[in-house]
């Protein structure tokens, strides 16, 4: 595609009308003064008022900005182990004791945009760029799927060579790939997509081939920071078309939606604060939240210096923070954690809410079934070297992590119910808040992990899985909830369903 073409598609993106119809007497939901006055209103919180809002947080009720600010705020040491143990409460409540897993696909690196800390950026001469053929796509999923995944997220950078028509074919393609595992066949039951805004006529085509989750990260909120690291001659720099990305996937049918802000680019507390703001304008105008929200912490990429010499990289400690006013600020959504992260802030942020988890990532394009190839000639996975988008802390398998979940108590989770039953947008919200999904997850986690443990897992990883499995069977069995109706028979027949091999059950 020649340069001038490429060009010409960038000109037509943007639809002007698709960012005005959702403004309010002009302006957009993110006011900077008001999001410093909240806090600097709030500095030295009174430790009762902290407390009444754990409470509130706790009866999964969303915060205000005032009670969010007031939880940035907040310095004593002992009242943030309060805040941690709460943020734990909270998810047991609306998410119960399990992870879901999924692993990202990169499918292609070229991008029109100059992100100041993306290695996929225009500018990088050191990135060879590549777009996967639809072929290509069937391998990267094929090693996917034996692993065990049965969730996908799919990446794109901003290009003519991965726009929506591109994205359609790949989520369909991945929806067909079907690989032999133990019992029967693994595939992918849940294509998520993370990728530049779009309009409503493209998101459309996104809806009707079956797109999961749609993901669009603001990566900050403030708006003078964000003009600075995206530059204003680029898609990207426009800041609006980006804000109300996730309003267009609403108008185009696509219910379920993803925020996140990249972590480090400004001030996390502002940013927390912008997460919150983007939860509060979705509710306000669609009455449904965001399903998941994301904090990608930023990570050394080749060809990109922001990405270590910000001023606003965050340590360990303030991201456990950061995570954890989130989990309290919006309790019934999902928050993830990446594969960026070490294992050791994985399992420390998962102990203050995080629900969802990826691993055995590759994020190189062509990764997973270079991998393969690599370990086929007896070489290490840490052996392959990836030109990739940033850097990995956590490279371990599926097998491994959820492993680890098992001896953390948790349990993984595949389900992919809730979509197939209709159960999102406000649907699962609904019950989500009511506490009620958490319970038809408890018994698809238990459905999906027994699939895993029989499909794929090592025998160290099913040793301790059917101890997890055995105490969630006896769980289940004391819960009231479970004896309305005969939702316990009708569940303990799917049991023993995929127990002698039957895949794809679920409640
Ligand atoms: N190109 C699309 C976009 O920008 O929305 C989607 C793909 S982009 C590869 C996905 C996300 O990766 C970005 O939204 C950003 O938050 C994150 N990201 C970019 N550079 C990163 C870095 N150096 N470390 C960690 N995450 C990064
Ligand atoms: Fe392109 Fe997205 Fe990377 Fe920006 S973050 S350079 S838009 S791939």
């Amino acid at each position: 595609m020649s340069e001038v073409n490429v060009k010409e598609w960038v000109k037509q993106v943007v639809k002007q009308e698709e960012i005005d119809k959702y403004l309010v007497n002009g302006e957009d939901f993110i006011d900077e003064t008001e999001i410093n006055s909240h806090l600097s209103a709030t500095v030295n919180p009174d430790k009762q008022k902290v407390r009444d809002i754990l409470q509130k947080s706790l009866s999964i009720e969303r915060l205000e900005p005032d009670e969010t600010a007031t939880l940035l705020n907040v310095t004593d040491g002992e009242l943030w182990k309060e805040m941690y143990a709460t943020g734990l409460e909270v998810k047991q409540k609306v998410y119960d004791n399990r992870i879901v897993f999924f692993a990202p696909l990169y499918c292609g690196n070229l991008c029109v945009n100059n992100c100041a800390y993306c290695g996929f950026r225009k500018e990088n001469s050191e990135e060879k760029r590549r777009v996967l053929t639809m072929d290509e796509v069937i391998d990267e999923a094929k090693a996917v799927i034996s692993e065990g995944h049965k969730r996908m997220i799919v990446v794109f950078g901003e290009h003519p060579k991965t726009d929506a028509d591109y994205i359609a074919q790949t989520i369909e393609t991945v929806y067909g790939v079907r690989v032999k595992a133990r019992n029967g066949y693994g595939s992918i039951r849940r294509v998520n997509i993370n990728a530049a805004p779009m309009s409503i006529e493209d998101l459309r085509k996104l809806h009707e081939v079956g797109i999961g989750t749609y993901q669009v990260f603001q990566e900050t909120y403030h708006k003078p920071t964000y003009a600075v690291v995206h530059p204003a001659n680029t898609l990207k720099g426009n800041y609006r078309w980006r804000l109300y990305a996730l309003h267009r996937a609403m108008d185009a049918g696509i219910d379920d939606v993803a925020i996140g802000a990249l972590v480090g680019v400004y001030d996390w507390r502002f940013d927390v604060m912008g997460l919150l703001y983007h939860t509060i304008d979705l509710e306000r105008q669609f009455g449904i939240g965001p399903h998941t929200i994301s904090f990608p912490r930023m990570t050394p990429a080749s060809g990109a210096e922001l990405s270590t010499k910000s001023n606003h990289l965050v340590n360990d400690a303030d991201f456990k923070k950061l995570v954890t006013v989130l989990r309290l600020s919006v309790p019934y959504s999902g928050l993830i954690i990446t594969a960026r992260e070490q294992a050791e802030i994985k399992r420390d942020v998962i102990m203050v809410g995080c629900t969802q988890t990826d691993a055995s990532t590759k994020i190189g394009i062509g990764g997973y079934t270079e991998a393969l190839k690599a370990l086929s000639l007896a070489q290490t996975t840490a052996q392959v070297k990836e030109k990739q988008q940033f850097t990995l802390g956590d490279t371990r398998s599926l097998d491994e992590v959820i492993r680890e979940i098992a001896e953390m108590g948790m349990i993984t989770s595949f389900c992919t119910a809730g979509y197939r039953c209709g159960r999102t947008g406000d649907k699962i919200m609904g019950l989500l808040k009511g506490c009620v999904e958490g319970r038809f997850c408890k018994l698809n986690a238990v459905l999906t992990f027994r699939e895993y443990l029989d499909d794929y897992a090592s025998p160290a990883t099913k040793e301790i899985g059917e101890m997890i499995i055995q105490k969630e069977l006896d769980e289940i069995k004391q819960i009231p909830f479970f004896q309305k109706g005969n939702l316990l028979q009708t569940f303990l027949k799917f049991y023993e369903q995929v127990s002698s091999g039957e895949r794809d059950v679920f409640i």
